[in-house]
C-alpha cells in the first residue's frame, strides 16, 4: 500500500523573499502635529486635509520608496513609518 501524506498540496514552494510586497506610509496620529512637512516632501502620495493633517493617497510604489523614506525620517515627530510587505 502506497501513503502520501501531503495529498492535495498545491506546489509546496515556500517563497525566500518577498520581492515585490507593497509599502504603506502609516501616520500615527497621536503624535502627528500636522502642518504637512511630509506633504511638500512627497506630494505625490500625501496630501493635507482642511485642517492640514497628512491624507495618504495608498501604497508607496518602488519608484516613491526614497523619498518615502526621506519623509519618514524627516518627520519631526517621528508620527510616520513605513510598512514593507510580509
Ligand atoms: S511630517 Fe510628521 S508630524 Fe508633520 S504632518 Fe507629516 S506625519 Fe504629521
Amino acid at each position: 500500500m502506497l501513503t502520501t501524506g501531503r495529498a492535495g498540496h498545491h506546489d509546496g514552494k515556500a517563497t525566500a523573499t518577498s520581492s515585490a510586497a507593497p509599502a504603506t506610509l502609516r501616520v500615527d496620529w497621536l503624535n502627528c502635529a500636522g502642518r504637512g512637512l511630509c506633504h511638500e516632501l512627497l506630494p505625490e502620495l500625501v496630501s493635507l486635509d482642511a485642517w492640514g493633517y497628512p491624507v495618504v493617497a495608498g501604497p508607496v510604489t518602488a519608484d516613491l520608496l526614497g523619498p518615502a523614506r526621506l519623509a519618514v525620517s524627516a518627520c519631526p515627530h517621528s508620527a510616520l513609518r513605513l510598512l514593507t510587505g510580509r
